[in-house]
């Protein structure tokens, strides 16, 4: 800060004393002296307060200089014992680094895990070490860090597998044993102690120090001043808004003082705001204060004497000397870490190191981060003081985190955070556990900061204030530390971690008691709720713990001891957890179909029911874990199972999943979205696993220990449907029951859930322990059925399933196995298709199936059973076999209550009335008697083997109802319905139901050696049938289809044009069609002349050639287009563009002063206009344009809603395609010309367009002159008369109709506005150049992205770019009429004393300063209003040739002034075919020299030189035959449109020209060798040549964005170290790189915002308006995605060009998956930028998302 120097002139008699300082004296002294602390505090005390701290402003420079020279200089010396420098060196040279990288973190930088080998996702390696790793060849996961952490490579515990990269690799000798004392010598460690000791004492002392106007002892200063500062501290609650607004108030300083004030607060935690004495300190602080105080806790302020602050200052830096010094040595880090744990005189916990974690809390945020910063450097990086560490960081743990929730600073400025770098380290998690009881201590720290009960002692959430939801918030990192302890599971169990994981197992489920049945519901009737309950931080804590449930499950899982205690200590928890209940007290006793059972009164719909259920979720888990257990096979009886009853046991899961039917089935509408949610995630993958699933499988368990009929009774009486299904006459439920139509509703719904809910228990049967399967099965099943739903992508399988604490889902090792993966194109995503071989394990009912996707699923593979012509039925899929412990639950299949509900449900059916069943009822009873049989087939197959089974479903069916009595038995109900006409949809399952029936018989008749018959055997006449069908349907769905496009496409056209102007569209709209120009002029010609364009011998159109007839989009009429016809004119869009700049350097021209008639050959800034190519009305679109313009007005009136045009700019949407358009240009005919035989030659011709000229330039300036003067001043002027037939005041006819004349002022003006950036001017005289210069640029760009796609010159363009192409060079040759002609006539003046050197004419720049292109299209374009004086019978076919020639002359010179390369190659130096080329040319070189000899070096190759010619002049040759082309109407010879040889022929040819094109010069050498010496003789030739980087080398090559790394995190890394370039050195949030040049920038903040036209801009725009002319293409490196900038208000992202493996991009960087660079889609980026798409693209992306257009582009 500048105001520094003068504040504080240091006293020069303090300077002499700074010089006079001998840092090796004092060291010497002190090496004397008995108390050392006491003589370095007097030190300290006499220098630090002389040093920092005098004035208002800190001078970290000087400050930092003084201290090392008084301060640092005598510690070093003392603690080396000889010159610094030296001594440290050698304690660098004798030392042995430990192996660990230890590489700090910057904020943006790449880190790697791989997610084979790392022991857990924290575990990571910074970029050096990662390549240089195994673990590049493995699946890793790339993320971008936060800041903070290291690189744990050299960690052997980190990482299973590679632990060193190889710049790590320890050497053959292992020294990490070895003690790095070992090394110094004893005095050396003694001086090192005393310095550590002393130093860090004081720093913590200082640092810890809360007085603010007294000093510790011993460091009093000798001379006190009266100074103090007024300290201003961060808090996270008041905004940067209100600081700088309070500070502006308070120390009255400018708005931009204040804003780094509170910048510097916000990053250092705290910043003096005010110097003086007490009083001045005082009145600042309560100023702040009471600014500060109305809603919250006011802003921290302190008025402290400046010698405390002078210490502290140098406290700090004290630190930062420690954590440097000991980078030298291992040795020294040693001992600071020996000296920081040593226990103090208040005996434990009272060494250093606890001293400043206790206190962390309290100091400021920049203090934290220094000792933070040491900790990591010292403590965490030598092994043996780790562990200590650790174990003084567990014994503080309860108060840290305390001090942490009370604290308000973000948890990474706190020392709570280091947790992770110990608690992730599994021999220091498991000594800590063992040891300190660290589980159980974070668990009981968690359980204490969560005091809300309720009576039951559960946790209550409810009507939390916001200040305990921000505890709350801070509360659960404690479950990520538990987490961190629980990560990596124990290989052995002691005695003693048994014992301590054990007691942490029962302060968990104690934890766990207080969630179960916390945030009780009741059924809300009558009446809404009135207020949604707080729901979200009960499920907030449930997901959170999510993973820590399942991993306390896996280490009970890893010893068979401990589960069974566990077990234990569950049951006993679930136990007291029911002892709370106080509902359903009363028995009742249920009976059906001949059996009983007691049971309670409980109604789910109207007591309360809880949702959490955590305890009895955690007992299912280990009850299938235990079930897995060789104890469970082998001695059931010994597992503790019977101390609930299984009713108990299923009670609390049942009602939760009694509550998700009924909310389902509509009966819990009244009570709110909470509710809707709840179910949402309780069957949501991130909380299923240990929700939903577990509920089931603890039905599972239930049900398997208790009678399969008594259990189904007491779900039919929980689901309040007993009654139905208990009645004498079930099955007659449609004749009895006609009351409320909702109620029988609802009692389907609860019926179909109800026999969902027993297929679910019967079928899911893949979590390992219930079913015999593997974890990979699992995996495997989920993946089957969501790409049964459809193929999915990567990203969207990750999704959809359940990921580990390592987020992990397991799916890498299973997906091949049942997926095939397809690659995406250049857009789309890779997709994983289902195997076909996969698609038998399909169940329709799949538990994780949302109705949604179960009907999708259904859809889909219907269908594709139909297109592989199979019959469409869906049955169910054999399943493994369930563990022993759950066998029973196959006989809930054939159980005598089930049989009942299914021949009720069957009878029902019969009826084809509605309303008293459904079809998804009768689906799923189906589906139940399938899955009935496909098990007794199952139980035939294995009994064949071991000969043994009971299961005899086909029995059982056959055997008739029994109550009521002698009803008809299922089979033979299912034979009935077979039939019913209203069943149609079923039949194909009953079908197969009955096939299997028979099939079964069949197997037992055949005495169960025979194999069950195959039961997707069926009729050739069926499969016909169903075949015939198929193709029936697929062509109705076709047509409908068909259709629905053909009315999409109409609404949509009649959306956007037929509503605003309602007037124009009275007639049909059916035959809207898009077709319009049904152009002729492109038919072979009759004619049969030569192909020539230009020139008296050129092509010329006939009559019927020359009619053009289009139609208007509009109003759908046809129209020819005419000179004095009706105007029709194309949308088109005019933008700025630097797509073919050769110098990106150049600044914008200032608009108002630059003259555009000469294109300078670097192409820095064109015009280029494009089109979609869709033709309509003038007035047509003029009242298309007001409609636009009017609901504009309207729009903006309402509400300020943003659109993707700008309509005051002119900006419409295309009618017909959306095209987004800011003008439009007129439609001309061919100009209708004849040539008579005689014309003169080029001297001729040259002779009299200069007599031409002198009598033009005389008569301007007369007239000139007469208007200055109001005079007839004669003098001089007139000396020049006209040549014969040259008519000075000759007006011509203007030819054109008023429409045209309107429509061609339109675009002229447009293209002039935007073209310079300029207000509209129509009488602007730069308005015809603009035109011609758009005109010649927009060839030249198209000719070039022709020869990029490597596409033939002609032929090869799409439809909208030739109507574009031709109408506006049609227009450039018309625009002259609407501009006055002198002025027109004075440009072609100068353009034509570019060539022809003219005296009078100034300013003329050289020709190396001419782009030839542009410099002949505005010659023939400007001509005709010279031509329209002549009536001598010039041709103006005459004049273009001539114009060519010269051009073309004038550009062969300038090619060889540039082009010749520093080094001459030699080869192909005898030439050939071309000999007379390169003598010719060799020649002409030669004359060049001799004009300009000190210019040019010497060359003898002709070759050379003739190569260079041809290769230089091929595009503006092409761009010229495309110029003439489209001006004079001439089809091209069929040699041009293929690639390939024979082109230069061909387009000399076409051109006119002569294939040796030094012909041109040698023809008329007399003439040109005079034209030539005035060329040279421009100074600015032999400049440009003499600073020849300036120059343009021809041809110009194409421009590319640029080269982009392949490996996606080079990128990164590259960011990481870019620094915004405005706020010296701090790290930019959002570094973003420009493709089009490389600049990276600080792109969306503040601190690099600047004013462009008066608006405040963020770097990306400001950017682009120099580099892109107001269009850009950006990469966001953070977000891996693509930003597309056009102007201040438009922008869209686009997909950026690098996918992960599967063919996914990951704009946001979420997944971290490895990213590479697609060239494909690079190159399609590149491909829409050298179009000049970019803006259309922004369009079409704004229409297609409206709230892009929301988007503050500008501040990008
Ligand atoms: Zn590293
Ligand atoms: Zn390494
Ligand atoms: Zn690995
Ligand atoms: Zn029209
Ligand atoms: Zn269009
Ligand atoms: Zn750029
Ligand atoms: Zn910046």
């Amino acid at each position: 800060m500048a105001a520094a120097e003068t504040d504080r002139d240091a006293p020069s008699a303090l300077c002499s004393e700074f010089l006079n300082f001998s840092a090796k004296d004092t060291a010497a002294k002190w090496l004397q002296v008995s108390n050392l602390p006491k003589e370095v505090y007097q030190h300290l005390a006499c220098y630090v307060p002389k040093i920092y701290c005098l004035g208002p402003n800190l001078n970290p420079q000087n400050e930092d200089l003084l201290a090392q020279l008084l301060l640092q200089g005598p510690l070093e010396w003392y603690l080396c014992g000889e010159e610094p420098s030296v001594g440290l060196a050698k304690l660098e040279q004798d030392n042995q680094p430990s192996q660990l990288c230890g590489h700090v973190f910057k904020v943006g930088e790449p880190t790697y895990s791989c997610r084979e080998c790392a022991a857990d996702p924290t575990c990571v390696l910074c970029m050096q070490c990662f390549l240089g790793s195994v673990h590049k060849e493995h699946r890793y996961r790339m993320t971008t860090s936060g800041g903070g952490g290291f690189c744990d490579c050299g960690d052997t515990e980190a990482w299973k597998k590679g632990p060193y990269c190889q710049k790590h690799e320890p050497n053959i000798s292992d020294c990490s044993q070895k003690d790095p004392l070992a090394n110094l010598s004893a005095e050396m460690i003694a001086r090192t102690y005393n310095v550590f000791a002393i130093i860090l004492k004081y720093a913590v002392d200082m640092l810890t120090w809360d007085k603010e106007d007294e000093l510790p002892e011993g460091l009093e200063p000798p001379a006190r001043g009266d100074t103090y500062y007024c300290m201003l501290f961060n808090d996270e609650v008041h905004t940067y808004e209100q600081v700088i607004y309070t500070l502006q108030k308070a120390v009255n300083c400018t708005q931009k003082e204040a804003v780094s004030f509170a910048t510097t607060v916000d990053r250092d935690g705290r910043k003096s705001v005010r110097f003086g004495d007490f009083q001045f300190c005082e009145q600042a602080k309560s100023v702040i204060v009471r600014n500060t105080s109305r809603q919250t806790k006011p802003l921290r302020v302190q008025v402290m004497h400046s010698s405390i602050v002078a210490h502290q200052c140098f406290a700090l830096k004290a630190l930062n000397w420690l954590g440097q010094i000991i980078r030298y040595s291992d040795a020294l880090r040693r001992i600071l870490c020996q000296v920081g744990l040593q226990r103090g005189p208040e005996g434990e916990n009272s060494s250093l190191v606890d001293t400043l974690m206790l206190c962390d809390s309290k100091m400021w945020k920049g203090a934290r981060n220094v000792y933070h910063q040491l900790f990591m450097s010292s403590l965490l990086m030598d092994p043996k003081y780790k562990k200590l560490f650790a174990i003084q960081f567990a014994r503080n743990y309860e108060r840290l985190q305390s001090d942490y929730v009370k604290d308000d600073h973000d948890r990474e400025f706190s020392v709570t955070d280091l947790s992770v770098q110990m608690f992730t380290v599994p021999s220091l998690a498991r000594m800590l556990i063992t040891e300190e009881n660290l589980m159980t201590t974070i668990i009981r720290t968690f359980v204490d900061h969560l005091r809300h009960r309720d009576l039951q002692g559960r946790f209550q959430f409810e009507r939390y204030t916001a200040q305990q939801a921000f505890k709350f918030r801070r509360v659960q990192s404690l479950i990520g530390d538990l987490k961190y302890v629980l990560i990596s599971r124990p290989t052995e169990w002691g005695d003693q971690l048994r014992e301590k994981y054990l007691e942490g197992f029962d302060a968990f489920s104690e934890l766990l008691k207080c969630m179960q049945g916390m945030d009780p519901v009741v059924r809300q009737v009558g009446q809404h709720i009135e207020m949604e309950p707080e729901w979200e931080a009960a499920f907030t804590l449930q997901m959170k713990l999510t993973h820590i449930i399942s991993m306390m499950q896996e280490w009970c899982a890893s010893d068979e001891r401990v589960l069974i205690e566990a077990y234990k200590k569950c049951l006993i928890a679930l136990t007291h957890c029911h002892s709370g209940f106080t509902d359903g007290e009363q028995p009742i006793t249920l009976s059906m179909c001949g059996h009983s059972v007691d049971t309670i009164r409980y109604c789910v719909s109207q007591e309360k029911v809880s949702i959490h259920l955590p305890v009895s979720r955690l007992l299912a888990g280990l009850h299938a874990l235990l079930s897995k257990t060789e104890a469970a096979y082998r001695f059931p009886e010994q597992l503790p199972m019977s101390e609930l009853s299984p009713p108990m046991l299923i009670e609390h899961p049942l009602r939760c999943l009694v509550l998700c039917a009924q909310v389902h089935a509509g009966m819990w509408r009244r009570n709110g979205f909470s509710l809707v949610n709840q179910i949402y995630y309780y069957h949501n993958v991130k909380c299923r696993v240990e929700m939903f699933d577990k509920d089931l499988i603890m039905l599972q368990a239930g049900a398997s220990m208790m009678d399969p009929n008594h259990f189904l009774m007491i779900v039919l009486s929980r689901f309040e449907l007993y009654h139905i299904f208990s009645s004498a006459d079930c099955r007659k439920r449609y004749g009895r029951e006609n009351a409320n139509k909702d109620v029988v509703q609802q009692n389907n719904t609860l019926i179909e859930e109800m026999l969902h809910l027993v297929i679910m228990i019967v079928g899911e049967r893949y979590t390992a322990g219930v079913g015999q399967v593997e974890s990979s099965d699992e995996i495997r099943r989920e993946i089957v059925h969501q790409l049964c739903i459809r193929p999915m992508a990567h990203s969207e399988l990750v999704k959809a399933l359940p990921e580990n604490e390592n987020k992990e889902t397991g799916m890498e090792r299973v997906i091949d196995s049942v997926a095939l993966f397809k690659k995406p194109g250049v857009t789309g995503r890779g997709l994983y298709k289902l195997r076909p071989e996969c698609a038998k394990m399909f169940n329709l009912y799949f538990h994780h199936y949302s109705r949604a996707d179960q009907s999708k699923a259904e859809e889909a593979q219907r269908k594709i059973k139909r297109q592989n012509g199979e019959d469409s039925v869906l049955p169910p899929p054999v399943l493994p076999r369930f563990c022993p412990l759950f066998a029973s639950l196959v006989n809930m299949l054939q159980c005598d209550v089930l049989l009942g509900i299914l021949g009720a449900v069957l009878q029902w059916a019969m009826e084809p009335s509605g309303g008293h069943w459904s079809e998804s009822m009768l689906q799923r009873v189906l589906h139940l008697i399938g899955m009935g049989l496909v098990e007794e087939q199952q139980h035939l197959i294995s009994s064949a083997e071991d000969n043994e089974t009971n299961f005899n479903f086909t029995l059982k069916i056959s055997r008739p109802g029994e109550a009521p009595a002698n009803t008809p038995s299922i089979l033979a109900l299912l034979e009935t319905l077979q039939n019913a006409p209203h069943l149609e949809v079923h039949k194909d399952m009953i079908r197969w139901i009955l096939k299997i029936v028979a099939a079964i018989k069949t197997t037992r008749e055949c005495t169960a050696s025979a194999p069950p018959s195959d039961s997707s055997g069926h009729s050739q006449e069926e499969t016909v049938r169903d075949k015939d069908k198929a193709e029936r349907k697929r062509k109705a769905e076709m047509a409908r289809l068909r259709r629905e496009k053909i009315m999409a496409q109409m609404s949509e056209m009649q959306r956007h044009f037929i509503n605003e102007n309602k007037e124009l569209f009275q007639q049909s709209l059916d035959e809207l069609d898009p077709s319009t120009s049904s152009s002729l002029e492109h038919s072979p010609s009759s004619c049969d002349s030569v192909l020539v364009c230009v020139g008296p011998r050129r092509w010329r159109a006939g009559g019927s050639e020359r009619r053009q007839v289009v139609t208007c989009i509009l109003c759908q009429e046809e129209q020819e287009i005419r000179a004095d016809g009706k105007a029709m004119v194309l949308a088109a869009f005019v933008q700025r563009s630097t797509v073919m700049s050769k110098n990106r350097k150049r600044p914008p021209h200032n608009p108002d002063k630059y003259d555009p008639l000469f294109m300078h050959p670097d192409l820095s800034f064109g015009t280029h206009t494009g089109s979609c190519g869709h033709i309509m009305h003038s007035h047509c679109w003029q009242r298309y344009f007001e409609a636009v313009q009017a609901k504009e007005q309207r729009r903006q009136q309402r509400l300020r809603v943003h659109t993707s045009y700008d309509v005051e700019n002119g900006e419409f949407l295309c009618p017909l395609c959306e095209c987004l358009s800011n003008t439009v240009i007129p439609l001309l005919p061919l100009t209708k010309t004849s040539c008579s035989s005689e014309q003169p030659d080029l001297s001729q011709w040259l002779n009299i367009t200069s007599q031409q000229m002198k009598a033009l330039i005389s008569a301007h300036r007369k007239s000139k002159a007469n208007s200055a003067e109001g005079v007839d001043d004669t003098d001089g002027v007139n000396s020049y008369p006209p040549p014969d037939g040259f008519k000075l005041d000759h007006t011509p006819n203007n030819p054109y109709s008023s429409t045209i004349k309107e429509m061609l002022t339109t675009f002229g003006t447009a293209t002039y506005k935007v073209g310079l950036k300029v207000h509209p001017n129509e009488q602007d005289p730069r308005v015809p150049i603009m035109c011609w210069g758009s005109c010649a640029y927009t060839i030249q760009s198209i000719e070039k992205l022709l020869v990029d796609e490597e596409k033939p010159l002609f032929g090869s363009l799409p439809c909208r770019q030739d109507d574009c192409l031709s109408s506006l060079t049609r227009f450039g040759s018309a625009c002259w009429t609407a501009s006055s002609h002198s002025t027109v006539q004075n440009h072609f003046i100068r353009l034509l004393a570019a060539l022809v050197p003219d005296p009078r004419v100034e300013n003329t720049p050289c020709i190396l300063d001419i782009d030839m292109f542009h410099l002949l299209v505005s010659l023939v374009l400007s001509y005709p209003a010279v031509h329209c004086l002549d009536s001598s019978g010039l041709s103006e076919d005459t004049a273009q040739l001539h114009f060519l020639h010269l051009v073309t002359v004038a550009h062969i010179v300038q090619i060889l002034l540039t082009s010749v390369p520093e080094e001459m190659r030699m080869e192909q130096e005898s030439g050939g075919a071309e000999r007379e080329e390169e003598e010719r040319v060799c020649m002409l070189y030669n004359t060049l020299r001799a004009h300009l000899s000190s210019g040019l070096r010497e060359v003898s190759s002709g070759w050379h030189l003739w190569h260079c010619v041809k290769a230089g002049i091929l595009p503006y040759l092409r761009a010229t035959a495309l110029f003439f082309h489209y001006l004079n109407g001439a089809p091209a010879p069929p040699e041009i449109h293929a690639l390939g040889v024979g082109e230069w022929e061909a387009l000399c040819g076409y051109l006119c020209l002569p294939s040796n094109l030094l012909q041109l010069y040698y023809n008329n050498q007399e003439l040109m060798g005079t034209l030539l010496q005035g060329w040279c003789a421009h100074p600015g030739v032999l400049q440009g040549l003499q600073s020849s980087s300036a120059l343009i080398r021809l041809p110009r090559e194409s421009n590319h964005l640029i080269d982009l790394p392949c490996d996606y995190s080079a990128l990164i890394n590259q960011a990481s170290s870019f620094t915004c370039p405005k706020s010296g050195g701090d790290k930019s949030r959002a570094p973003t790189l420009c493709l089009v040049c490389g600049t990276m920038l600080c792109s969306q903040s503040y601190c690099c915002q600047t004013e462009l036209e008066g608006e405040d801009v963020g770097a990306c725009t400001a950017h682009t308006f120099a580099c892109g002319a107001g269009v850009g293409i950006f990469l966001r490196v953070r977000e891996s995605q693509v930003l597309f900038l056009a102007g201040k208000t438009k922008g869209c992202f686009y997909a950026p060009p690098y996918l992960d493996d599967y063919g996914e991009t990951d704009q946001g960087l979420r997944r971290g998956n490895p990213l590479h660079l697609c060239q494909e889609r690079y190159r399609k980026i590149q491909k829409l930028w050298r179009q000049h798409s970019i803006t259309e693209e922004i369009g079409h992306a704004q229409e297609a998302n409206q709230t892009l257009v929301g988007i503050d582009w500008q501040h990008l």
